[in-house]
């Protein structure tokens, strides 16, 4: 085999992550590697942990980014909140609630699944049924921006439901972090799990996480070690926690932080609640385009992610075949349906750096030449200037 080094395309990343990167995060990944309990890269931290409290809009302590992707966050609330023989209300509307369910199974507990329509939101009534008929529940855990579907849920009042009933909340914020209005202490969500890679832009395998004080008083006073060592929150708070000595826990992967940090700096310029309005507009003009082509949404508008657009196939058209054209012939990334989902949508993200004016009108202007070239049945040509339009 001959091997050489390795010089990736340059994509236009409009999938469901990863999304574009900015290149100020690239930059800041290539600074030089220094030693992970050195005192600048500690202080380091200490910013990181601060911007990371100030998107998540919490004022909690233990706020911090695990040494892993999205998909860590997600265990590393659930082993340390769920014991054996608990009892775990999961809501499922797609793919990322029924891996919650995996991790309630795999912690020794018993879930209660609560399903909903693909593409619905999660419905509160369902879930104040199953807590009335489930008085042993300790924990309620739903997904805030079904990346599957495109669907968003009402984590305020899905939260307040759970304490209502005495049990705490886990949330997967993996797609809704700095897209979609999320307010961790006003909604007093219990423990959060966010991913670098979607609205944050920066580079995949950093999972954000954040516990409350009940949370925390929950992990103190388990009956039973986390049954994940790397994982378990008692002894991260060591390095990463309020006054902690920062021991040696386990090496900090040093450049990843420097490219999480600069996406936290990069958020921090815009403002959060900018970034909001940011992805809502694009997304308005990019639904401008996509309506003026024929095409539709799979979710109804209420509910809708501006982050990521889940759009219905023009009829007799092989969605993989249209998704190759793209990437073949203008470098650009479009996800498919996941799960039940394959071959009925196709997930277009609008995430972070990836959320701009250009992307929207070159991927209108892309799936409407593709489209057209494949014989489609849609109004050609017609995409690109109603998307102008919207931007005004
Ligand atoms: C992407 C995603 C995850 C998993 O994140 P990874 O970084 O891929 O592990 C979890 N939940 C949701 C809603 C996601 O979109």
């Amino acid at each position: 085999m001959t091997v050489s080094s390795f010089h990736p395309p340059q994509r236009t990343l409009m999938g469901p992550g990863p999304s574009d990167v900015n290149p100020r995060i690239l930059e800041a990944m290539s600074r030089p590697t220094i030693g992970h309990l050195d005192p600048v890269f500690v202080s380091m931290m200490d910013q990181t942990k601060s911007m990371l409290q100030d998107a998540f809009l919490t004022k909690n302590e233990l706020t911090m980014p695990v040494s892993a992707p999205g998909s860590a966050g997600m265990e590393t609330c659930f082993v340390n909140l769920v014991e054996p023989g608990d009892t775990v209300i999961v809501c499922q509307n797609g793919v990322f609630g029924g891996r919650m369910k995996e991790n309630v199974e795999r912690c020794g507990a018993t879930p209660i699944m609560i399903q909903d329509e693909w593409g619905s939101p999660v419905d509160p009534a369902k879930l104040e049924d199953a807590l009335k008929a489930h008085p042993e529940a300790s924990t309620v855990a739903f997904v805030h921006a079904e990346t599957s579907t495109g669907a968003i849920s009402d984590a305020e009042t899905l939260v307040k439901l759970a304490h209502d009933h005495d049990c705490l909340a886990i949330v997967d914020a993996v797609t809704s972090l700095g897209g979609s209005p999320l307010k961790v202490d006003e909604w007093s969500i219990d423990a959060i799990y966010s991913g670098t890679q979607k609205c944050l832009s920066c580079t995949p395998g950093i999972s954000p996480v954040s516990f409350s004080e009940a949370a925390i008083e929950r992990i103190k006073n388990r009956k039973t070690a986390v049954q994940s060592w790397f994982m378990d929150l008692n002894l991260v708070m060591a390095y990463w926690g309020a006054g902690a000595q920062r021991a040696y826990h386990h090496t900090a992967p040093i450049n990843a932080l420097y490219a999480f940090h600069e996406s936290l700096v990069i958020l921090h310029e815009e403002g959060i609640e900018n970034a909001w309005a940011r992805h809502d507009r694009n997304h308005q003009a990019f639904k401008a385009g996509i309506e003026a082509m024929g095409l539709g949404f799979f979710v109804d508008e209420a509910y809708r992610l501006p982050q990521l657009n889940a759009v219905t196939l023009p009829e007799g058209i092989d969605e993989a075949a249209v998704r190759s054209a793209l990437l073949n012939k203008y470098n650009l990334e479009i996800g498919g349906g996941l799960g039940p989902m394959a071959g009925k949508i196709w997930r277009i993200g609008l995430m972070g750096h990836a959320s701009n004016e250009t992307n929207v009108l070159m991927c209108l202007g892309a799936l409407d030449a593709v489209l057209t070239d494949m014989g489609a049945k849609i109004d050609s040509g017609k995409a690109v200037g109603a998307a102008m339009k919207a931007f005004g």
